[in-house]
This record gives C-alpha cells, sequence and structure tokens, in this order.
C-alpha cells in the first residue's frame, strides 16, 4: 500500500516528553471502513484522495500507520462523579499525531478503541461499532448545529469481537480534536508532577489555543479566565439545544472548548430540567440543568492546579482565582441571554431588554416544563407563530390559558422592538436559522446504530446522518427524524457509557 503524505507536526509528542507514553495501536484481524468523513479530510489537508477504502481501512485501523504518524497515550487524571482518580489517562485512545487544517488551526487526530496502553488498567483498550458510529452521529450534529465539537473522521470495524455485557463487533474511531488536553490533564501534573509542569503545560496550552495570552505576565489567570469563558458559551449552546451530556468529569472537559466523549450523551425531547438519561448517574450529577454548575465546579479544580502560578501567595492565589471563578455563572447567563433573545426573534433593542428577556425566556420554559412539551418542535413552531400560524404551537400544548398569556407579553415585546409588517417574515426566518428543525431524536440514533452493531446494516445511519447535517431546513422527506419518540420510549430511555 503507497504510504499517504499526511503533512504531521506533532507539538506535543515533541514538546512535552514526560507527559505522554508512546504506545503502539495493536493491529486488528479484518479491517473494514464503515465511515470517512471525505469533508473533514479535505479540511484538514490530509493528501488522501486515490486512497481507496482498503488502504483507508488499513490506515485508520493502525494496521498500517500513516508515515509520520507517532502514537502516544497522554496522561491524565479526573474527577468522576466527584471522586477524584490520579490514573486515568488514554486507557483505549491515542493520539496519533497533529495536523494545520486549511484555516491555519492545529488539529489533533487520535484513534479510539485501538487497543491496550500504559493507562488500560483493567479495561481491554478496545471500542464497540455502535459506540464509534454514535460518536460520528453526534459529533456531526453539533457541528452542523453550529457547537464546537471533536469530530469523528473515520470508523473502522476490526473484524474482532470486544466483550461487554453481550459480545459485540469491535471497531477503532479516528476523532478529530482542537486538542485533547483536559481539566484532567491539569489535574495529572499537579498530583504527580511539580508546578513547573504544571506551568509547562499551562505554557502549551496557551500557545495553542490562547496565543493572545503567551508571554503576559498574568496569562494563569487569563488561561483560567478564556477556559471559563470557552465553557460558558459552550454550555449555553448546549442547553439552547438539550443537549445532555451525561458524563462530565473533569476528563471529559477540553480545555478548547469543544463538545467531547459522546457515550452517555443524550438529546432531551419533552422538556425536563432534571431531564438524566445515563444509566450510571443515578443521583443526576449531569443533569440537564445541572450543566452550567458542573461547569463551574470543574473550572474550579483546574483553578486549583493553577494556584503555584499565579501567585506566590497561595491566599493571593486564591482570591485571584475565586473572582474568575465566582464570574462564571454571570458569563454563562449572558451567553444563555444572548442564545434564548436569538431564539425568540429579539434583538435586544428595549428599555430593560435583559430582565425582561430573561424573563420571557425563563416563562417559555416553565411552560414547556408543566406541560411536557417537546423542547426543539416547540421552538420551531414559535417561529411559524411569529409569522402568525400559531395552530402547529398550539396543537403540542394541551391546554391553552398560560400558552395565550405568554404569547401575548412575546407579541408586545416584538412589537416595541419594531411595528413595520415586514418584521415578521424576517423574524421568523432569522428564528428558524438558530432553533433546528432536527436533532438527534434518541430513538432514531438508537435505530441506525442497532441496525448497524446488530446486522451490519449501515443504511439508516447512513441516511440519519445524511439528515443531521442540514438541521435548520425543514423537509417533509425527512419527516421521520424530527418526530420525537414516544412517551414510553423516552420513559424507558438509558445511555451507557461507551465503553
Ligand atoms: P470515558 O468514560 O470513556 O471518558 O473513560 C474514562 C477512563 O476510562 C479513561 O481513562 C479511559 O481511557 C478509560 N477507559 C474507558 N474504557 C476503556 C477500555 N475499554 N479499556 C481501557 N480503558 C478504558
Ligand atoms: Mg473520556
Amino acid at each position: 500500500m503507497p504510504n499517504s503524505a499526511i503533512p504531521f507536526d506533532n507539538t506535543y509528542a515533541r514538546d512535552l516528553p514526560g507527559f505522554y507514553q508512546p504506545c503502539q495501536p495493536a493491529t486488528v484481524r479484518e479491517p473494514v471502513l464503515l465511515f470517512f468523513n471525505h469533508g473533514l479530510a479535505e479540511e484538514l489537508r490530509l493528501g488522501l484522495t486515490g486512497q481507496d477504502d482498503a488502504a483507508l481501512a488499513a490506515m485508520f485501523s493502525g494496521n498500517a500507520l500513516p508515515e509520520g504518524a507517532q502514537p502516544i497515550a497522554q496522561a491524565y487524571s479526573g474527577h468522576q462523579f466527584g471522586q477524584f482518580n490520579p490514573q486515568l489517562g488514554d486507557g483505549r485512545a491515542l493520539l496519533i499525531g497533529e495536523v494545520i487544517d486549511r484555516q491555519g488551526r492545529r488539529r489533533d487526530i487520535a484513534f479510539k478503541g485501538s487497543g491496550r496502553t500504559p493507562y488500560s488498567r483493567r479495561g481491554d483498550g478496545k471500542a464497540a461499532v455502535g459506540p464509534m458510529l454514535r460518536e460520528v452521529l453526534i459529533g456531526e450534529a453539533m457541528h452542523a448545529l453550529g457547537i464546537p465539537t471533536t469530530r469523528a473522521l473515520a470508523v473502522v470495524s476490526s473484524g474482532e469481537p470486544v466483550f461487554r455485557e453481550r459480545t459485540l463487533p469491535g471497531a477503532i474511531l479516528t476523532r478529530v480534536a482542537a486538542s485533547h488536553l483536559r481539566v484532567g490533564t491539569f489535574q495529572y501534573f499537579a498530583a504527580h508532577g511539580t508546578p513547573e509542569k504544571v506551568g509547562q503545560l499551562a505554557d502549551y496550552a496557551i500557545a495553542r489555543h490562547f496565543p493572545e495570552l503567551a508571554g503576559s505576565e498574568e496569562r494563569y489567570l487569563g488561561f483560567l479566565r478564556a477556559v471559563a469563558e470557552r465553557q460558558a458559551a459552550l454550555i449555553a449552546q448546549w442547553m439552547h439545544v438539550g443537549f445532555i451530556h451525561g458524563v462530565m468529569n473533569t476528563d471529559n472537559m477540553g480545555i478548547p472548548g469543544e463538545s467531547i466523549d459522546f457515550g452517555p450523551c443524550a438529546f432531551m425531547e419533552a422538556y425536563d430540567p432534571r431531564a438524566v438519561f445515563s444509566s450510571i448517574d443515578e443521583m443526576g450529577r449531569y443533569a440537564y440543568e445541572a450543566q452550567p454548575r458542573i461547569a463551574r465546579w470543574n473550572l474550579a479544580r483546574l483553578a486549583e492546579t493553577l494556584l503555584p502560578l499565579i501567585a506566590d501567595n497561595e491566599g493571593r492565589a486564591i482570591e485571584l482565582t475565586t473572582e474568575v471563578i465566582d464570574a462564571f455563572m454571570g458569563r454563562y447567563q449572558q451567553h444563555w441571554l444572548d442564545g434564548v433573545r436569538a431564539k425568540l426573534g429579539l434583538r435586544g433593542m428595549v428599555e430593560h431588554a435583559d430582565h425582561v428577556d430573561t424573563a420571557l425566556g425563563e416563562s417559555w420554559l416553565d411552560l414547556l416544563h408543566a406541560q411536557q412539551v417537546d423542547f426543539t418542535l416547540a421552538w420551531r413552531r414559535l417561529a411559524d407563530a411569529a409569522e402568525g400560524n400559531e395552530a402547529p404551537l398550539r396543537a403540542l400544548f394541551a391546554g391553552q390559558p398560560g400558552l395565550d398569556r405568554w404569547l401575548e407579553r412575546w407579541c408586545e415585546r416584538c412589537a416595541a422592538e419594531d411595528t413595520d409588517p415586514a418584521a415578521a417574515s424576517a423574524r421568523a426566518g432569522s428564528m428558524r436559522r438558530v432553533n433546528p428543525w432536527l436533532i438527534p431524536r434518541n430513538h432514531r440514533v438508537e435505530e441506525a446504530l442497532a441496525a448497524a452493531s446488530d446486522e451490519g446494516d449501515l443504511a439508516p445511519f447512513e441516511q440519519l446522518l445524511n439528515a443531521l447535517r442540514r438541521p435548520f431546513d425543514e423537509d417533509p422527506a425527512l419527516a421521520r427524524y424530527a418526530e420525537p419518540a414516544s412517551g414510553d420510549f423516552m420513559a424507558e430511555f438509558r445511555t451507557f457509557c461507551g465503553t
């Protein structure tokens, strides 16, 4: 097989010796390409055009690594459900290298499910077809929704079984990320290393993700603030599409502010702030409404690792970082408000708009909660109501008095902004650009993954993936993907960590 010419430039391996262990992927019996993201490969300038499926399968299973790849397992720790675990690390993942994409951004290319590593503990280092295709669907859906996310480049089935509660077909995912630096990476070097090590890691993260801070005296505090800002923006975006990550451990919170690790995640259907689907989240620690608070908690863990870098006097360092952590909820609230305003079709041009619009958004959500209305459909049909077509929206609600009162308030608020009759259709149009018609509906995701995993039938997965690529365009031919799952399905629905 001709070797490809992927232009790797592996800074993590080069600049951070001691932060990882070199490790080769396991070879697999019979690699078959299940998915390849040609658009992303193009964006990454991988130079793989002309490679056939067999060559891509060999490459992205680890059987024939492309030239210049330098596979390493990264070290990290993490708080898992609040408990500190000092020894995690890439137990079934390998960073194989970094490239610069067409826009000049450095991106990691990493395997998941490529066999045991020095950090595998008792795990087998493997992954199954279903959860890896799930990474594809959720990552591509998030990307199409405009939410920062890691994305799948390839999924290759291994031709080997993996042993879980039942025997499943094995697979390797190739994941692309702005980087795989996590809060847990900092925790590892704070727990096992020295402040100098944490400083080295922070300088690396700053150079890579926040270059505007490099060289500044107060760069470590600035770094904390910048990471917090990206999380505030990210979590607000999650909340506005009803995304529940499901396992917001500190090792699953990325420094670059991308959504990462789609094991037990789910999209909410009927609105319920306490919604939680993960089978292992018995206490609801990572429920929908808890996400901003958990992000803040995780950031406090990051702050702890940075204390010795921020000031020689620990008391002073705590004071400075506490200010940043305390500002988080306000920053989150601002992003949430900007988002809710766009979803309501408003621009914020009235007196006391912040107060009025927050109250309007919150009372709308209260209404959805009280009547267990489908979150996605309600927002989408509000755009129809903006144009005077209220019937589709009304059909979602059993009782109408609360809805009538709320619609009146909303119409008044819209009118305060502009009275021009032409504004209605412009408003509806802008609402349709932020309120998706399509999200990955849990029953459709499960159906597609079951067909792929149990019957080797990829057609439902491919059709669903195509639909998810255009979430804001209403298309009657795709109506089955926009339908909510039945109440019975959602009552039973549980997600599992993708192990
Ligand atoms: P996750 O819940 O996927 O974020 O993983 C948490 C930790 O468990 C990470 O250190 C993973 O590398 C490790 N891990 C998860 N599954 C496996 C597996 N099958 N084999 C080895 N390590 C694993
Ligand atoms: Mg993880």
